[in-house]
């Protein structure tokens, strides 16, 4: 008979077979049903007034503190996540980072925010938190001196994202995070490039670790969800916070984020020996100047991810050697194989043309004088196809381009 209550040493395939799945959420069958409610039913009203007293994950009260299918999945999501307490769902990974970033912050606060930050990111910090008081600082995760220097008494979190939006840097996570803790600051992770099966955020010193479920998890580019975890004290508070502002998820979603949870595992090795292939395949080719994969040896990063990271994902980028915006967008139309849009991590592939200058405070783009002529770029997200058909189809899309 299954037992998913001790998945702990577990290797990561079969926790995420495995993860969630308790028997009094999925009785007789394999998934959890989707529970729709609102109200939970009492016994009596003796235990009607038990309910709002004993506030505890796993316990039936009301739709807004969830039903067993939302339940599964954060305990799913705990369990892949070494070190934490629970996890708190959010219905969009904004909304993650707005949960967290409203838990941890007071006004008067300093929000440090890695430069190459997702862009939603960087403007929560100049929007809605500045709005209420809280400063954000933007700064190069890539210099750990700066870093440290830039620490004041008001700082109370740093918010670190890697390999960097659009960009693709990789930072030395532990060392930022160390350093965050010694200043008495909160280290909270976008970690949805690598998910917990590529990066153990909490092992490596992170306080909070989020991540966009519509990426990876939910894998197949039809729902949005958001996702943090933590240890035990920082836990609660996230989802005290996150009972206050009223955050909720539908069962309907979190059943199709469990049904992609569990080929997680596959996808992203898939997707990252497809990446890999075609970031290799790229390098050598005359029209492009560099490529930004952290899985490719000799890439930017690539050191510090096969230190720090257990896994990767079919997200790069890569930019041009000189050219122009029309020539790179004549070459992402010219691919037939690719979506073009928005989000990443679905079982399809997709192209973006992408221009990071737009959305850097203090880092360079292009991020070294030998690039200087070479800023357009184009974010691949890597799907399940097959990689040669992939690349014979941005081979056929690179016969457009043209440096002139
Ligand atoms: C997409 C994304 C988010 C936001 O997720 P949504 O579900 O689209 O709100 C957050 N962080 C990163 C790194 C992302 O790529």
């Amino acid at each position: 008979m299954s037992d998913t209550s001790n998945l702990e040493n577990a290797a990561a395939g079969t926790k995420v077979v495995g993860a969630g799945r308790r028997k009094e959420w999925t009785g007789a069958v394999v998934n959890p049903p989707v529970w729709r409610a609102s109200t939970h039913l009492y016994e009596n009203t003796a235990a009607l007034a038990e309910g709002p007293r004993k506030n505890e994950d796993g316990r039936f009260f009301y739709g807004r503190r969830g039903a067993p299918t939302q339940w599964a999945l954060s305990e799913a999501l705990t369990q892949l996540e070494p070190g934490a307490a629970g996890t708190v769902l959010y219905p969009s990974g904004v909304a993650a980072i707005a949960g967290v970033l409203l838990t941890v912050l007071r006004p008067g606060d300093v929000l440090m925010i890695s430069d190459n930050a997702y862009d939603p990111s960087r403007t929560m910090g100049k929007g809605l938190l500045h709005d209420f008081g809280i400063e954000p600082r933007f700064f190069d995760p890539l210099d750990l001196s700066a870093y440290e220097a830039a620490f004041c008494e008001r700082t109370r979190a740093v918010l670190l994202e890697a390999p960097g939006s659009l960009s693709m840097e990789v930072c030395a996570l532990p060392e930022l995070a160390r350093i965050a803790s010694a200043q008495g600051a909160v280290s909270i992770f976008d970690n949805t490039w690598a998910s917990p099966l590529g990066f153990q955020a909490l092992e490596k010193g992170i306080d909070i670790t989020l991540m966009a479920l519509t990426k990876h998890v939910g894998g197949h580019s039809d729902l949005m969800m958001g996702s943090a975890s933590a240890g035990p004290e920082l836990y609660a508070k996230l989802r005290t916070r996150a009972q206050q502002l009223g955050t909720v998820v539908s069962p309907d979603d979190a059943s199709l984020a469990l049904r992609g949870l569990r080929t997680l595992h596959l996808r992203l090795k898939q997707e990252t020996e497809t990446a890999l292939a075609i970031a290799q395949w790229l390098s050598h080719r005359p029209e492009v100047a560099q490529v930004f994969c952290p899985m490719l040896p000799g890439a930017p990063g690539h050191e510090l991810w096969k230190r720090d990271f257990t896994g990767g994902c079919g997200l790069f980028s890569f930019v041009f050697r000189g050219g122009s915006a029309a020539a790179r967008n004549r070459f992402v139309d010219a691919l037939t194989l690719f979506g073009i849009g928005f989000s990443w991590g679905g079982y399809e592939s997709l192209a973006l043309p992408i221009d990071p200058a737009v959305y850097r405070s203090c880092m360079a783009w292009p991020p070294a004088p030998a690039l200087a002529a070479d800023r357009y770029g184009v974010r691949l997200s890597i799907g399940l196809e097959d990689p040669a058909d992939l690349i014979a189809d941005i081979e056929q899309a690179l016969s457009t381009w043209s440096a002139e």
